[in-house]
């Protein structure tokens, strides 16, 4: 089962840009069912665990960030690219290879508690995630952990979200 979840993801050479190989999720869209599946199996970790927020990353972890909080049974927050949210905010700056980028939820996304999972497609260096975490705290959630569909392990995303909590990926690459 798991291969055919490996055959919906495409490898995009020098995308965005020289050097970086691209996972595109959007073979695994077009089969609904398929996908349905890979939401269920991503939220799986963290049933009963009580999720009162999911908080998805611009703008992949939207698409499956969604139904993963409806599978759980949570309410959804959008963590956005600087500028793009209308209402209060709380913004948190994290590094990039060359510079700074930000992300930013609603003042009133996460409340004083609330059990928080955060999910996005692709776990990478770990950057865009922490700054998610940092966020999360900074609102005064408790964190419970983070949910990826991919995780590319050669990059160690995952030490550097050590502190965060449960760490959950369905695919992970390179192949073992
Ligand atoms: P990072 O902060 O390095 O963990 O990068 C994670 C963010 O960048 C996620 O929101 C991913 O969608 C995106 N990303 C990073 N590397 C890739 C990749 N090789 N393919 C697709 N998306 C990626």
């Amino acid at each position: 089962m798991l291969e055919k979840f490996y055959s919906s993801i495409r490898d995009v050479p020098d995308f965005p840009k020289p050097g970086i190989l691209f996972k595109d999720i959007t073979p695994l869209l077009l089969d609904i069912d398929l996908f349905r599946s890979a939401v269920e199996r991503i939220a799986e970790p963290f049933r009963g665990q009580n999720v009162d927020k999911v908080l998805g990353i611009e703008s992949r972890g939207f698409i499956l960030g969604m139904p993963v909080a409806m599978e759980l049974g949570a309410g959804f927050v959008p963590a956005r690219k600087e500028g793009k949210l209308p209402w209060e905010r709380m913004r948190v700056e994290y590094e990039l290879e060359y510079g700074t980028d930000a992300l930013e939820i609603h003042a009133d996304g996460i409340r004083k508690g609330e059990r928080t999972l955060i999910v996005d497609d692709v776990l990478a260096t770990g950057g865009t995630a922490a700054a998610a975490s940092q966020a999360v705290r900074e609102a005064g959630g408790e964190l419970l952990g983070a949910a990826f569909l991919i995780e590319l392990e050669m990059l160690n995303g995952r030490a550097r979200l050590n502190s965060g909590g449960q760490l959950f990926s369905l695919l992970k690459y390179p192949r073992e």
